[in-house]
């Protein structure tokens, strides 16, 4: 792809899938780093954290082209036999290394953004070499590199996992992080006045309150636990999962699921009757959870089950 500048010089390869977009990027530093922890005032950070440690794992898009870009810097130190890169050789390098390159002030705008990411991917290479490895530079790993990766997390294959529906997973998530809008929090944000929880109506709306001090969510909890039959804490699911080993790990997949669900469908019932004043009954989520965690299931399972799943699962589905 040709970006032209005015008059200036075409530098950009053709027949490449890479883009220069008009942005700054004069920043040495990446711009996110993994090691911040994801706190309530940081949610826009958490959006482009890894999943596996504790974010929703969506690209940072200036990050990520600059990935895409970093392939510029190495074909030009693996001197790959590109005629783009013989012509960079000749009209700008003229033989000084690319990692001691300065570029001329009057060079074309496009040139110049290359021979700053020059700056930003040199401390990746050991001489020419990507990372001091003979393989050479891949896209991810140069996403990898620009942002840093944090601390791993525990959880993460218990909120996202195949058995879980993802739109569960996602509103589950949110509500890890305390961002549900909460009567509390618009209260904060808006002005609301009124508190009154709408599925109890008895006590102020907030995520504990709703999660799982209501009256409403605690049927929910005791229907669910009865119809899994499973003693979990929900405020704590990862410490149950952790501690409850003598199940098999299918059993406790599908329980987590299924709680997960219970929070989705919880926060679904609240946002209904807040628009039509009334309020499902918690067994008929609870029966609308498990046929959605069963179809789920049925979907998505190739394990083989042992005589207990089956028999377990005959169990929730009846
Ligand atoms: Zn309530």
């Amino acid at each position: 792809m040709a970006v032209k500048r005015k008059s200036t010089r075409v530098v950009v390869a053709p027949g490449t899938p890479f883009v220069l977009i008009p942005e700054n990027i004069s920043e040495n530093k990446p711009e996110s780093s993994g090691n911040q922890p994801i706190t309530l005032g940081d949610a826009s950070h958490a959006l482009v954290v890894d999943k596996s440690e504790g974010g929703l794992g969506l690209k940072h898009s200036k990050n990520w082209n600059k990935a895409l870009l970093g392939k510029y810097i190495w074909w030009i130190a693996s001197k790959k036999d590109h005629l783009w890169v013989k012509w960079v050789s000749h009209v700008y390098l003229k033989g000084v290394h690319w990692s001691n390159y300065t570029p001329p002030v009057d060079c074309s705008w496009s040139w110049k953004k290359i021979a700053h990411l020059m700056c930003i991917f040199k401390p990746a290479y050991n001489g020419d070499a990507w990372l001091g490895k003979a393989v050479g530079y891949s896209v991810t790993e140069g996403y990898n590199w620009l942002r840093s990766p944090g601390t791993p997390v525990s959880w993460f294959k218990t909120y996202w996992n195949s058995l879980n529906i993802p739109r569960a997973s996602f509103i589950f998530w949110i509500y890890k992080l305390g961002r549900l809008l909460t009567k509390d929090r618009l209260a904060h944000m808006e002005g609301v006045s009124d508190l009154n929880c709408f599925l109890c109506a008895t006590e102020d709306e907030n995520h504990g309150h709703l999660f799982f001090d209501c009256d409403f969510s605690s049927r929910c909890v005791s229907l669910l636990q009865l119809k899994l039959k499973a003693q979990f804490n929900p405020r704590d699911l990862v410490e149950w999962n952790r501690r409850g080993r003598r199940r098999s790990i299918l059993i406790r997949r599908v329980i987590c699921a299924g709680h997960i669900q219970l929070v989705y469908l919880i926060w679904q019932v609240r946002n209904q009757a807040r628009i039509y004043s009334k309020v499902l009954h918690p067994a008929v989520l609870v029966k609308h959870l498990i046929s959605d965690v069963c179809t789920r299931f049925q979907a998505r399972n190739t394990s083989k089950l042992t005589r207990e799943e089956e028999q377990w699962l005959q169990h929730i589905r009846h």
